[in-house]
């Protein structure tokens, strides 16, 4: 059973999903391809998002990929910028940005995310069935192929879409893993061969594999069944939220022939039911499968300029500015969404700027032998560097107390790398008189010129924690 046979089911759209029959078994949607200006500016908006999503884990920026997820090693780069786990307070921070972000957008613009933007949307109906299209043609074609028997026809179609589905699944899910494990780590993997590295195999084969399974057969199940976004879009929208919407104001009452008198400007072709991707009719009013894809926009607008009637039957439109003409979109729940996100803005920012542009830590190394030299007794220390800025840095270390020690670095920090993480040691030595029941105290300066960066005192042993060498 098709979606194209039950359109006249559409009354019961509250009590069902259009894409699950009565008895729970599937109702396969044979969307039919609609061109027009929304197809067109969403066709635009998908190449450039697809060629982000590509290129950004290969598009180098001072060293680091421009976008890096890495959770196991919790190493982020966002936009070109490192995260470091000492900044992972302002990730969580940036993290609570985007879910405010998403409400406000959502309550003032619907689903806008969904329709032009998500993954899901973006590869479903702008790769995967345009290839579809492409190779088994329109929905007609579809549908009798897949009612009919196995003819060598049906095969060589099956075959060669399926295996494009599965090269593209591959390769989607190849550039997913760069994102997690980072490009040059992708990239040794695939020049050292798949069988030195069997173990990445794994999640490689089961990203395929659900990427897959999402994109052939499960498709809009994925929006209207699984996303939690879907769901949680339903608590944020109201009456004053942008969305596609049918104006029934204007369309009803719907009726096919060319005598109008006292119908609406809704001529019952159902164009706009045939294109849609979830297989809703629009005319039954907003609905949880409604992606606000648009094509039933370029659809209905189609039909109207052929029997001369004013575009935008559907619309982006709230349901008041349907009822009443105008649009209130500016209700006091945008407004504390909004004042809420402006703050968010505002501390992000600050803290942002306020993030220490290079991190030193300075530790004395537990476990460590001390030394006797010429100069007197030495402790050994680990120090670790971040460089957060775009620049090479140069850091020099002194010892200010006690009087006559001196520092040995034994780590290259004249030339910190933008963007970078060094770690190594120093040895501190002291006169041996500064060292009391082989207890002391050591100040270390950290300075970059004449800047001092950071000043650390910490212990200096040569018994007990202190073994000699
Ligand atoms: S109803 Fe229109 S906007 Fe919503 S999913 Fe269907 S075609 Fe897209
Ligand atoms: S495409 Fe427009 S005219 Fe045709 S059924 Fe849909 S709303 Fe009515």
């Amino acid at each position: 059973m098709s979606i194209i046979d039950t359109v006249e089911d559409h009354e019961r759209f509250r009590a069902e999903l259009a894409s699950i029959a009565k008895d729970g078994r599937r109702k396969w949607v044979y969307a039919r391809q609609q061109k027009g200006r929304y197809y067109t500016a969403r066709t635009l908006l998908s190449i450039v998002l697809v060629a982000f999503f590509v290129l950004s884990p290969f598009v180098k920026v001072g060293g680091h990929q421009f976008m890096l997820l890495n959770l196991l090693d919790r190493s982020f780069v966002l936009f070109g910028i490192p995260f470091w786990p000492q900044d992972m307070w302002l990730l969580v921070l940036i993290f609570l940005l985007c879910v405010v972000t998403v409400a406000l957008f959502t309550a003032t613009l619907g689903r806008i995310w969904c329709g032009w933007m998500c993954p899901q949307t973006i590869f479903m109906e702008m790769m995967f069935r345009r290839i579809e299209w492409l190779i088994d043609g329109g929905p007609k074609e579809q549908a009798r192929r897949r009612g009919g028997p196995w003819t060598f026809d049906r095969l060589w179609r099956a075959v060669v879409k399926q295996s494009v589905f599965a090269v593209l699944s591959f390769g989607i899910a190849n550039v997913f893993l760069a994102y997690l494990i980072s490009s040059d780590t992708l990239l040794r993997y695939i020049s050292d061969g798949p069988t030195a590295h069997a173990g990445v195999l794994i999640p490689l084969t089961l990203f395929s594999g659900v990427f897959y399974a999402v994109f052939a057969r499960f498709r809009e199940q994925a929006c209207v069944i699984v996303c939690p976004y879907g769901r949680y879009m339903s608590a944020l929208v109201d009456e004053n939220t942008l969305a596609v919407t049918y104006d029934p104001v204007r369309g009803e009452q719907r009726g096919k022939g060319k005598d109008r008198e006292g119908k609406g400007d809704c001529v019952d072709c159902y164009q706009c039911v045939t294109v849609c991707p979830t297989g809703i009719d629009i005319r039954n009013g907003i609905q949880l499968e409604c992606v606000n894809c648009t094509a039933c926009i370029d659809a209905c607008d189609a039909v109207m300029d052929k029997v001369k009637k004013p575009r935008g039957l559907i619309r982006y439109a709230s349901l008041n500015a349907i009822r009443s003409g105008a649009s209130h979109w500016f209700t006091p729940r945008i407004a504390a969404y909004g004042s809420v996100w402006l703050v968010l803005v505002a501390v992000v920012s600050v803290l942002f700027m306020l993030r220490s542009d290079i991190e030193i830590t300075l530790l004395r190394q537990e476990g460590s032998v001390w030394v006797t030299t010429t100069e007197g007794v030495g402790n050994y220390y680990r120090v670790e560097i971040i460089n957060k800025t775009s620049n090479p840095r140069n850091i020099q270390f002194d010892v200010i107390s006690p009087k006559g020690a001196t520092v040995k670095p034994l780590v290259d920090a004249k030339s910190v790398k933008p963007w970078s993480e060094i770690k190594g040691r120093l040895l501190v030595i002291v006169p041996p008189e500064s060292v009391v029941n082989g207890v002391g105290r050591v100040t270390i300066q950290v300075r970059e010129g004449e800047n001092v960066v950071k000043t650390e005192t910490t212990s200096f042993l040569t018994s007990q924690s202190g073994s000699q060498q």
